[in-house]
């Protein structure tokens, strides 16, 4: 069995669609071939993500907001800065005393 059938067939593998002399011919050929084997893995762990992104979002919105208040707590100085320290530093003021160098 060639590469590119086995990849072809390799959804289709996945979801068990396939005759049973079928998958046991690619499943021979993913035991030789590390190239094709990696895309089976690929693929699967791509299934894998969508399924459990759709079970479970990465980060609701309450957990992100409690990192967020968690980060402020533990780091206070890194809100200070942001709010109190030179909240602009307006490096663009400096483009009209150096454009006109002809
Ligand atoms: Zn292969």
């Amino acid at each position: 069995m060639k590469c590119a059938e086995v990849r072809e067939l390799l959804g289709n593998y996945m979801d068990q669609e396939l005759t049973e002399s079928m998958m046991q011919r690619i499943e021979k050929h993913l035991l030789r071939c590390p190239a094709c084997a990696y895309e089976a893995r690929s693929i699967e762990q791509a299934r894998e993500m969508l399924r459990r992104g759709v079970e479970s979002p990465m980060v609701s919105e309450p957990l992100g907001e409690r990192i967020l208040n968690h980060i402020a707590e533990r780091f206070p100085h890194l809100r200070a800065t942001r709010s109190t320290e030179q909240p602009f530093s307006l490096p663009l003021l400096s483009l009209e005393d150096e454009a006109p160098s002809v």
